[in-house]
């Protein structure tokens, strides 16, 4: 099946940042012409001079808990994980398949093509990603068996997930942890066992708070990356997606950059909670490859990446008294190039080039918030004032799952 986008303006983040006006073709899920091609397909998709960005990557978020948005506000992160296990001890499989159907549609909507996810119930969620036909790295959630809501040993359960799942063109399988203040050494370095045996990814909270840290502190007498370090957690290449790390030192940056440990910065949700600012600037400054997430639906209410974009921009800004920092450029950076490294999935995704897959979202030109246009200011518009309401189509691996403001 072959896919043309019409009459574009192309922000391709490609290595130059090159924005190209013209078309773009699709086939059989591959661009394979960026800016000149033939002008007909089987299925168009008029740009309309609309601009057109490699799809959004949103690398931490828990699609499964947005059917708890608006019931847990307003709370510190201790209170709000003892509600949230009481909640999820209560639901049914097919509450866990609305909440994520929701927040896939939600996402789509909102130009987001891939998410990294961090739950139980993976299999679940595995199964609506595929129906609805989004791209997803889904880390299924370990923790001590002693406190976990799962059925069963959770190490054992994302072992199975992963080895169900691993041969999907759109889902990739993950094990995750839940963080340091719910796991034995034993549970975690099973957990990386499991990771390493499967040749798959990992994905976890790490220093969201200043309780976690200082709590690990008393327990362990180590800060939590000084304890994975010390327990080699960290050894051997772990591919390591962290989420938040709001609470780090520069020699814990510099410890997590060597052992190629992302981080996913979920500004908002930090904001919300009152966890903290992330030191995002700094992490990068140390060479840690930083990509955002919006946490889920309960925290920063919801999964709008335009949003996240912005207010993690601002929110650097405000706390360093420098408006040059994180600037436009750098932010669209962080929501494609960089989270596609985050999830090793470069080769693919994060840019708009020959070979790669079609992820792409359309933002229309009409929009009032996108005047006055041009290459020159096309990404600062993005940034900095276009909404996810300006997305008129989502195209995913060269399929159109949502086409002028209708899901397919
Ligand atoms: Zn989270």
């Amino acid at each position: 099946m072959n896919l043309l986008i019409r009459d574009a303006m192309i922000v391709t983040q490609d290595e130059n940042r090159s924005v190209v006006e013209g078309n773009l073709f699709i086939e059989d899920g591959i661009i394979t012409h960026v800016g000149n091609s033939a002008d007909t397909s089987d299925i168009v998709v008029d740009a309309k001079g609309g601009v057109v960005i490699p799809g959004l990557i949103n690398t931490h978020t828990h699609v499964a808990m947005t059917g708890f948005r608006g019931l847990l506000d307003d709370l510190n992160l201790e209170p709000f994980l003892e509600k949230t296990f009481k909640l999820d001890s209560g639901r049914t499989d097919q509450d866990i398949r609305d909440s994520t159907l929701l927040s896939l549609h939600e996402m789509i909507s909102g130009g987001t093509t891939s998410f990294a996810d961090l739950y139980y119930s993976e299999d679940l969620i595995a199964r609506a990603c595929s129906d609805v036909g989004i791209r997803a790295f889904l880390a299924w959630v370990t923790l001590d068996k002693e406190i976990t809501t799962q059925e069963g040993d959770p190490v054992k359960n994302a072992e199975r997930f992963v080895k169900n799942w691993r041969n999907n063109d759109l889902i990739t399988p993950m094990i995750g942890v839940q963080g340091v203040y719910v796991c034995s050494e034993e549970t975690i370095l099973s957990a990386k066992d499991v990771a390493a045996e499967l040749n798959t990814g990992m994905h976890m909270h790490l220093c969201e708070t200043r309780n976690e840290v200082y709590g690990h502190v008393s327990k362990t007498g180590k800060r939590p990356v000084e304890w994975l370090e010390q327990i080699e957690f960290l050894d051997g290449g772990i591919g390591l997606l962290a989420a938040h790390g709001a609470w780090l030192t520069k020699g814990e940056m510099r410890t997590l950059r060597n052992a190629h440990v992302s981080i996913a910065s979920c500004a908002r949700s930090n904001m919300k909670i009152g966890s903290g600012i992330p030191p995002v600037k700094e992490l990068i400054d140390e060479g840690v490859v930083v990509s955002f997430g919006t946490d889920s639906a309960t925290t920063s209410n919801n999964l709008d990446m335009f949003e996240e974009m912005r207010a993690a921009s601002l929110l650097q800004k405000v706390s360093k008294w420098d408006a040059s920092v994180l600037p436009a450029s750098q932010v669209l950076d962080l929501a494609t190039r960089e989270a596609a490294k985050s999830l090793g999935a470069f080769g693919a995704i994060g840019s708009i080039e020959i070979g790669k897959r079609g992820d792409v979202a359309v933002i229309e030109k009409s929009s009032m918030r996108m005047a006055p246009l041009s290459r020159a200011n096309a990404v600062n518009q993005i940034v900095y004032s276009a909404q996810s309401s300006d997305v008129t189509s989502t195209i995913i691996d060269g399929k159109p799952v949502y086409s002028e403001r209708r899901f397919t």
